[in-house]
């Protein structure tokens, strides 16, 4: 799945890029890509500053939540990456329905009713 995006997105991911999450967030995850792809390439005339170049080392899940790294930050970069992130505590990391934010034994996951029962 990964693969998908490395395709999609040639320039946004980093060589030693690392993929550690379920495939229930690829959509949450394609967003993000496009948000950056669009400020890297925004038009100067509407900036004061252009965005800087930035790639996409690692995404991963941590606390239940979906966790991106970057090479480069920008607030923005982090604002985008922080909506992902919430947006994540409420769609099932394996299967991409709607989920919850659940902790068990000191473990923290989001799944969808049928996936946290396993
Ligand atoms: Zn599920």
């Amino acid at each position: 799945m990964e693969k998908k995006f490395k395709k999609k997105y040639p320039e946004l991911f980093s060589e030693d890029f690392i993929y550690e999450c379920g495939d229930g967030w690829l959509e949450i995850i394609e967003k993000v890509c496009e948000k950056i792809t669009w400020a890297m390439n925004a038009p100067l005339a509407e900036l004061t500053e252009p965005y800087p170049k930035t790639k996409i080392i690692r995404i991963k899940e941590k606390f239940g939540a979906l966790e991106i790294y970057l090479s480069e930050y920008h607030p923005y970069y982090d604002k985008i990456i922080r909506s992902a992130r919430f947006k994540s505590m409420t769609i099932c990391e394996i299967c991409g329905k709607k989920g919850r934010l659940k902790g068990k034994n000191g473990w923290w996951m989001t799944r969808c009713k049928e996936c946290g029962n396993e």
